[in-house]
């Protein structure tokens, strides 16, 4: 169980997260809604260990992982496709996937896990990593990465962001495929269609949980209430 107790993040005296308190358990799918700017990110990087919170814990199990970084992180089993992935070039997808060959694949789950994102393995598995790649291919590629890794707890920040209208069936895919390898989910989106993918959701909004439960119940309140809030910075 993957939890964040208390968090808050303050940067250049602002603060960006208010106590915020989550629980992530094995087997269960995840989103994080909210919209522009709510602290999504923020709490992304700070459960990958890519950001220390200025208060509260991180903790894996019942166990305070708040001062490991992203490798340590990595080796328990947390990771992330990023919202704007990073750019390695110079080496070839199967490469790239399979971590230079520290991660040991067999050709038929590399090939799986390329058309599951929409990238037929026969054009793609062989093909160098360079400028020529667009950016949704760069996000399907690193989704796939994360699905041949299948780590305990997999974060995808804005996975749909970048993608075309096949997005939301992605989505479906990826999150069935994660679960039958045992992988936790924990999406962040500010579309709520993709949050009701999720089996459980938490909505945050100006760096506070706003509601947590089912997803669909929380997508029906964010649809109700976001936008037309009184809830601006800076008040009480
Ligand atoms: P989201 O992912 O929900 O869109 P973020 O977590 O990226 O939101 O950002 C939350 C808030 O923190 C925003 O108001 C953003 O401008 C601010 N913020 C994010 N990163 C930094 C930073 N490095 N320095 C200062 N402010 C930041
Ligand atoms: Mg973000």
């Amino acid at each position: 169980m993957l939890c964040l107790r208390n968090v808050e993040y303050e940067k250049n005296g602002r603060k960006i997260l208010h106590g915020v308190n989550m629980t992530f358990r094995e087997g269960m799918s995840y989103s994080i809604l909210g919209p522009n700017g709510a602290g999504k990110s923020t709490i992304a990087k700070i459960l990958i260990g890519e950001l220390k919170p200025t208060a509260g814990e991180v903790l894996l199990d019942g166990r305070d992982i708040t001062g490991l970084g992203v490798t340590e992180r990595a080796r328990l089993g947390i990771s992330m496709a990023w919202q704007e992935p990073a750019r390695y070039e110079g080496i070839r997808i199967r490469e790239y996937l399979t971590l230079g060959g520290k991660l040991k694949a067999e050709e038929d789950e590399i090939r799986e896990v390329l058309e599951l994102v929409g990238l037929p393995s026969e054009l793609y598995a062989g093909r160098m990593i360079d400028k020529t790649l667009s950016g949704g291919e760069r996000k399907r590629i690193e989704l796939a990465s994360l699905l041949l890794l299948k780590p305990r707890y997999a974060i995808l920040d804005e996975p749909d962001s970048g993608l075309d209208i096949t997005a939301g069936e992605l989505i479906e895919e990826l999150l069935g495929r994660f679960k039958r390898t045992g992988t936790t989910v924990i999406l962040i989106t500010h579309h709520d269609k993709i949050a009701g993918k999720t089996d459980f959701a938490y909505f945050v909004c100006a760096g506070r949980l706003v509601k947590k439960g089912f997803s669909r119940e929380v997508v029906e309140y964010y649809r109700k209430t976001c936008g037309r809030c009184l809830f601006v910075e800076g008040s009480p």
